[in-house]
């Protein structure tokens, strides 16, 4: 039988909550294909691990993941540690050197699930958000000097390649080409930004013609956000650099009804490293330890990974469950507006799979 090795990252706060939750899930899923298993390997690496060691992971740390088939990730981020420690010590310190340079955001609303807009009905909100993972505002290009003193100076510098942008366009197009719409917007700053953004028009304007059957638009960042609102329905998939699409996908998965549902996946598409799955939501100081967490954005994640490895049977069949239990209210969590908590979802969604014919 086939056995999937997974490296699971729970990381911290909520993150060890839903990936505990995710890995019930996908073992039960197995068992109801029985045709795969899943061998879990779990890292403790994290703000606890930092703690110890001064890192947030070891330094053969990759090494460790390399040969796995996907790696499941939580969330870093510790209330103890500085933000920019802990996400450039695990996650990007994962994604970045793996060459997962495509980040791509499902928002769509599920049923029973209300989005705060009130323009839009079940099934009219359904897009994809590429995000670009490898460069751009995130590069780690810059530097601070003279600190504390007047002359205090700090630089983030945001870094662009032509190959760079060249592949996650090639992606985000044949993405928009495999969905029904056919139908790609491109976000740039490219009025204020009058370099790297500029490229990015080029380069967009140069690779379309490869895909003659996607009809495509260019955008302000700032107008997409406002037309997200506006006319939801006029949007299908999306391309946008790091940060401009890291802002998006937040702002999509509430206007698709909560963070706490959105899922990711980190591909490295020409598979020379594993592929990251996680929810899109951070380790949520406010709730943690306190059982509530909504899974649904882990279970989707779950999904995505499953798509990844081929198994296209079980990811449908864990994306039905998923949607037989949203569309149930009493399983949801309190961001939802419920009051189920993360192990009653958890179970709704076992349940549907057990009991599922398709
Ligand atoms: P966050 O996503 O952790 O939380 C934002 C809000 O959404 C909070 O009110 C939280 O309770 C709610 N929320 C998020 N996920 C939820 C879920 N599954 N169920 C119910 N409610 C949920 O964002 P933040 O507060 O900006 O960040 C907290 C920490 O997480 C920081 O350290 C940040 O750097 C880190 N972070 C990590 C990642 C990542 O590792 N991918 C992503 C975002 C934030
Ligand atoms: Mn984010």
């Amino acid at each position: 039988m086939k056995a999937y090795k997974i490296a699971a990252i729970p990381g911290d706060g909520i993150g060890s909550e839903v990936i505990a939750a995710g890995v019930e899930v996908l073992n039960a899923l197995a068992l109801r294909e029985s045709s795969f298993v899943f061998r879990f390997d779990q890292f403790d690496w994290g703000g606890e691990y930092y703690k110890q060691h001064g890192r947030m992971m070891p330094e053969d740390g990759r090494d460790q993941i390399k040969d796995h088939d996907a790696i499941l990730f939580g969330s870093a981020g510790h209330p103890d540690i500085p933000d920019h420690i802990t996400l450039w010590g695990l996650r990007l310190a994962i994604c970045q050197p793996f060459d997962q340079y495509a980040n791509v955001r499902p928002a769509r609303l599920l049923p029973g699930i209300k989005s705060p807009l009130s323009n839009i009905d079940d099934g009219e909100l359904d897009w994809v958000i590429v995000r670009e993972n490898s460069e751009g505002e995130y590069a780690g290009v810059g530097g601070r000097v003279h600190q504390g003193l007047p002359l205090e100076t700090a630089t983030d510098v945001s870094l662009f390649t032509r190959s760079g942008i060249e592949r996650i366009m090639r992606f985000a197009f044949k993405l928009a080409q495999s969905r029904p719409r056919k139908l790609l917007t491109v976000v740039t700053k490219s009025n204020a930004q009058r370099h790297a953004m500029v490229m990015w028009d080029e380069i967009a304007e140069q690779i379309a013609p490869e895909f003659s059957d996607v009809s495509w638009d260019k955008m302000l960042v700032d107008a997409m956000a406002a037309r997200m609102v506006t006319s939801p329905k006029s949007i299908d998939t999306v391309v946008a650099t790091n940060l401009h699409a890291d802002i998006l996908s937040d702002l999509a998965a509430a206007l698709a009804g909560s963070l706490g549902i959105a899922p990711t996946a980190n591909l490295n598409p020409e598979g020379e490293f594993p592929s990251m799955f996680e929810p899109i939501h951070g380790s949520a100081f406010d709730i943690m330890d306190k059982g509530i967490a909504n899974p649904i954005g882990t279970f989707w994640s779950s999904a995505m990974m499953l798509e990844h490895l081929g198994e296209t049977v079980a990811a449908r069949r864990l994306m039905n469950a998923i949607e037989r239990v949203t569309a149930d209210q009493q399983f949801h969590t309190p961001d939802l507006g419920g009051n189920a908590d993360t192990e009653r979802v958890t179970q709704a969604v076992i349940d549907a799979i057990r009991g599922s014919n398709n």
